[in-house]
């Protein structure tokens, strides 16, 4: 099990090896050929940022028997697309946007356990899957859900900017199967289940996904969220929990 960062340390974004409280920096990103080298800071020193810059994220809908209320399961995966300009790291705010203010849309967390690929996908089979993961790590796909119920797409209903924090780190070795995923508003559980839920999980996820669309080394697979989160607002503060990962922790405010 090995645990990596994205980091700014003196002005310098790296890529680095947490262990304990600290982080030894890489050469490289975690899915390229790097080296570790013996530059340590202690991670109370650095500010922690989204632990990859993915080519794409591809989000799971409605995969959480929990999360369906009375809809049909779907017949196959539902992949939908987030932009990466939606990308934000441990600590930094989630916007909502003026508009969304404006026409009283509600506003809602997902908790979602996020993969990160290692290696370039295409038509890989169920059975190799796991090979083509770096890590997993924590993620939510705020959605702003007047606009995902009305608007032709979910463009910016799921992508609006700020719209999927991930991190605070990415873990290989997991088992993706057995995790239990947390989303706290203010301190109070909002989402609580465990992933071996999941209607379709990760290796029929990313062959279905690869099937179509090749996945790139670094790219992001949110796999979907359990029951019905709550609404959030300015002013109030999302974590999601993965507790082999850590707390992704964000807070919410209004756009000015
Ligand atoms: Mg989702």
């Amino acid at each position: 099990m090995t645990k990596y960062a994205r980091y700014e340390a003196h002005g310098e974004v790296a890529y680095g090896i947490v262990e304990g409280d600290t982080v030894k920096q890489i050469t490289a990103a975690p899915y390229e050929d790097y080296q570790v080298t013996d530059h340590t800071h202690p991670l109370s020193d650095v500010k922690v940022l989204a632990p990859v810059i993915p080519s794409k994220i591809v989000a799971i809908g409605l995969n959480y028997k929990s999360h369906l209320g009375d809809r049909t399961p779907p017949s196959v995966p539902e992949p939908f697309m987030k932009t990466t300009s939606t990308v934000v790291g441990q600590g930094d705010d989630i916007v909502i946007p003026r508009e969304a203010i404006e026409e009283g849309v509600k506003v809602q967390p997902e908790a979602e356990l996020s993969l990160v690929i290692g290696k370039k996908a295409k038509r890989v089979n169920q059975a190799d899957v796991l090979d083509y993961v770096l890590g997993y790590t924590c993620g939510n796909d705020v959605s702003a859900r007047d606009w995902q119920q009305n608007d032709l797409q979910w463009a910016r209903a799921k992508s609006s900017d700020t719209f999927a924090p991930i991190g605070p780190f990415i873990v290989s070795g997991l088992d993706p199967s057995a995790l239990r995923l947390v989303c706290r508003i203010n301190g109070e559980v909002a989402q609580d289940q465990f992933t071996s839920d999941l209607l379709y999980d990760v290796p029929r996820i990313i062959e279905f996904v690869t099937q179509t669309i090749t996945l790139n080394p670094g790219d992001v697979v949110m796999t979907g969220t359990p029951g019905a989160p709550g609404d959030i607002h300015d002013g109030d503060v999302v974590e999601v929990e993965i507790a082999e990962i850590g707390t992704l922790s964000n807070p919410v405010k209004a756009e000015a």
